[in-house]
């Protein structure tokens, strides 16, 4: 019997366990942390041996495939001892890929990943389709792969997952976009997040499809560089393309081969321009997948988003308040500020991850008539943008934030939680703090 070990006993780590058990494989998990109650319930429920608060070297080392949580970074002293003795270390998706035949739909960028999946997922879904999702989102692929049965998958997978992922092939892969992330897991190297983001595309046949943002100068400067055998479907919002979606003034258009589709830009859901390139990266996924014009149209212009991304939370006294906590680097923040039509008071701050704010200077200076910090340490912020609007003020908790903003804001502003920076600092993670900022919001 073959063994195999889990590392990190998450939402991934418990899936791979249960599909290594499935499998037959000899399965042992172990977490250096505490698992959570429910986890350690599933474990238990399916007879997997495991451990936690720390890891037993000999048992780890002695097994046959070792797949690993994307938490856990590839230097850490066990993952190069395992890759030193040549056991193989991989993702939990790329562990499910090798017991799934269905046909994988693979989302990876640096922003938008959430809602681009989540929006092919409804679209295959309103088309009537078998189809699971899985990934960096919801309940973990290798758990559907070991107890369900799916025609299709869309997957969201992080540069993480990809780190992993070798064997593993989509059948369509979409790349949103590349900016600058995570590079402290990348020895701050932007090259080497970049080959993580471009692993979407390895084993990719001729047969296959990858869709791109071909107004992203890094993906285009390195599709400059690499071969790619599969059908390569382009979107922009700045030029015209012969295959792909682009903009024809107010109006989207789509080709994959013979067949066209179009939808005013006004009439999408989600609002905004990065969410015209999720719209747009969804509409060609649908051509491919033969979904007909109706049912895309009908997704387009009916799909609620998701949570915490650009989330409309209410209107109080003429002022809408936006939960965009997701937004945890600069790039998207610009993008929230950018499809904001109306002055903004913005809420910025927290953990900061190496931010360099000049890429929203402009828009800051254009659009925002006021700052609310919300976070410990706010003193980069406070130095960057002070003399670039009237009014900076500091606060630390979401109640006193929200009453800050509301005081500041007159009828017809918006106050836009888009902090580009994490949360760890006041509360436990980007949904906390949408959840706090919500809740505060509706007690107004
Ligand atoms: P991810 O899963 O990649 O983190 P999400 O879909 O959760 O992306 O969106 C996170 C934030 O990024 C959103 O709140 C929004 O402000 C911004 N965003 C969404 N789509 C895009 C895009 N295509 N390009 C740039 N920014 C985007």
């Amino acid at each position: 019997m073959k063994k195999a070990v889990i590392l990190g006993g998450g939402e991934s780590g418990v899936g791979a366990a249960v599909l290594a058990k499935v499998q037959h494989f000899d399965t042992f998990l172990s977490d250096s942390g505490t698992l959570k109650d429910h986890f350690r319930s599933q474990l238990q429920q399916w007879d997997i041996p495991f451990e936690e608060g720390g890891h037993t070297q000999e048992k780890i080392l002695d097994a046959d495939v070792v797949i690993k949580s994307p938490g856990i970074p590839e230097t850490a002293p066990l993952v190069v001892r395992l890759k030193e003795q040549g056991t193989p270390v991989i993702s939990e998706i790329e562990f499910a890929g090798y017991y799934d035949t269905a046909k994988k739909i693979c989302i990876t960028g640096s922003n938008g990943k959430t809602t681009t999946t989540s929006l092919i997922y409804y679209l295959l879904q309103n088309a009537g389709l078998n189809v699971g999702l899985g990934g960096n989102i919801g309940r973990s692929y290798a758990m559907q792969v070991a107890t369900e049965k799916h025609d299709i998958y869309v997957l969201e997978i992080s540069s993480f997952q990809l780190d992993g992922m070798y064997d593993f092939r989509a059948d369509i892969a979409v790349l949103m976009n590349i900016t600058p992330d995570h590079l402290d897991r990348y020895d701050h190297c932007f090259q080497n997040y970049i080959n993580a983001k471009f692993r979407i595309t390895r084993n990719l046949r001729p047969e296959d499809c990858f869709i791109f943002c071909s107004d992203d100068e890094v993906t285009i400067g390195e599709l400059n560089k690499i071969v790619i055998q599969a059908k390569k479907l382009p979107f922009t919002q700045e030029g015209t393309v012969e295959q792909g979606a682009w903009l024809d003034k107010d109006t989207m258009r789509v080709k994959v081969d013979d067949s066209e589709f179009d939808i005013l830009v006004d009439d999408l859901a989600l609002e905004g321009r990065h969410n015209v390139y999720n719209s747009m990266a969804a509409a060609i996924t649908g051509k491919i997948m033969h979904i007909t014009n109706d049912t895309i149209r009908r997704s387009l212009t009916t799909f609620e988003g998701v949570e915490h991304r650009m989330e409309k939370v209410m209107t109080v006294g003429g002022v809408l308040y936006v939960n965009d906590s997701k937004a945890t680097n600069v790039n998207s923040t610009w993008y929230a500020l950018e499809s904001m039509t109306t002055p903004v008071v913005l809420i910025l701050g927290g953990t900061d991850k190496g931010n360099d704010y000049t890429p929203i200077a402009g828009l800051v200076r254009e659009k925002v008539k006021a700052i609310v910090c919300m976070g410990v340490d706010n003193k980069k912020i406070i130095d960057f943008f002070t003399g670039m609007v009237p009014v900076i003020c500091e606060t630390d908790s979401a109640e006193a934030c929200v009453a800050q903003c509301a005081a500041l804001a007159e009828p017809g502003d918006t106050v836009l939680l888009s902090p580009c920076c994490a949360s760890f600092d006041l509360f436990k993670n980007y949904e906390d703090r949408g959840r706090q900022f919500k809740e505060a919001v509706r007690k107004l």
